[in-house]
């Protein structure tokens, strides 16, 4: 796919936004979520938009909703708080939304791949709903996940995004030592989650498996961050080898 290097946006209509690359986490002037990767900044002033965000197509359809037409909003329609269906965040800014349904999602919700590939070239799929429990959260509820192609491993869309936005905010903003430390301490209780899951298994498959949650997690991430090809930057990249 190719895409303009420079464009005009109608929520940003006086200066140029031009098309970059960063591994440095940024908040989107347009759903008002996360972002690393692909993004349109301006070059004037503090505005970056996904490229999902930048690009959006004013209506789209989704293959776990195929009776829906959703229709893109730059402010969430009608008076009352409004979640996305997908990441279960509260919508502030762009969101596609079925007026028969009431279903609403992120562009970068809807443009979720279907499938994730690691670099071993194992499968992730995106599920509407849970067929285990999520291996961060413990629990089954709302909103999509990735499942590995063994069934073994799920993980809630929403779990990843939370971890990485109160990662991010402890280290960028806060500063506050207690709470990196008590985020980081979650990512290794997942690793253990998933030994104890294969313990009962044959012996070479115990690493195999942490191996993939590794891969797992960092594609996942670039994907719900709105840019499946993103690699993740240090602080991230180091957040999760810990
Ligand atoms: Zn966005
Ligand atoms: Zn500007
Ligand atoms: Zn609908
Ligand atoms: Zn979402
Ligand atoms: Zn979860």
């Amino acid at each position: 796919m190719k895409f303009d290097k420079e464009i005009s946006h109608p929520i940003h209509p006086h200066h140029k936004l031009k098309l970059e690359y960063t591994e440095i986490p940024f908040n989107c002037d347009g759903c008002k979520e996360a972002g690393i990767g692909l993004k349109y900044k301006c070059l004037r002033c503090e505005f970056d938009l996904h490229k999902a965000c930048a690009v959006a197509r004013p209506r789209i359809t989704h293959p776990f909703y195929n009776k829906c037409d959703f229709q893109l909003h730059y402010t969430p329609p009608g008076g009352a708080r409004r979640r996305c269906d997908a990441c279960r965040n509260e919508v502030l800014g762009f969101v596609y939304h079925c007026r028969r349904c009431d279903f609403d999602l992120h562009p970068c919700c809807a443009n979720l791949p279907q499938v994730l590939q690691d670099d071993d070239g194992r499968a992730f799929y995106l599920c509407l709903k849970l067929s285990g429990a999520c291996h961060c959260c413990g629990g089954k509820g709302p909103g999509w996940s990735y499942r590995s192609d063994c069934r073994a491993y799920n993980l809630h869309v929403s779990c990843v995004k939370e971890l990485l936005v109160e990662s991010w905010q402890a280290m960028y903003l806060n500063v506050d030592k207690n709470k990196v430390r008590e985020i980081q301490t979650r990512i290794p209780s997942l690793k253990g989650t998933l030994q104890n899951h294969h313990h009962g298994g044959r012996g070479g498959k115990v690493r195999k498996c942490c191996e993939i949650a590794g891969g797992a997690v960092r594609i996942i991430v670039s994907a719900i961050l709105g840019d499946p090809t993103a690699l993740i930057g240090a602080v991230v990249g180091g957040f999760m080898s810990k």
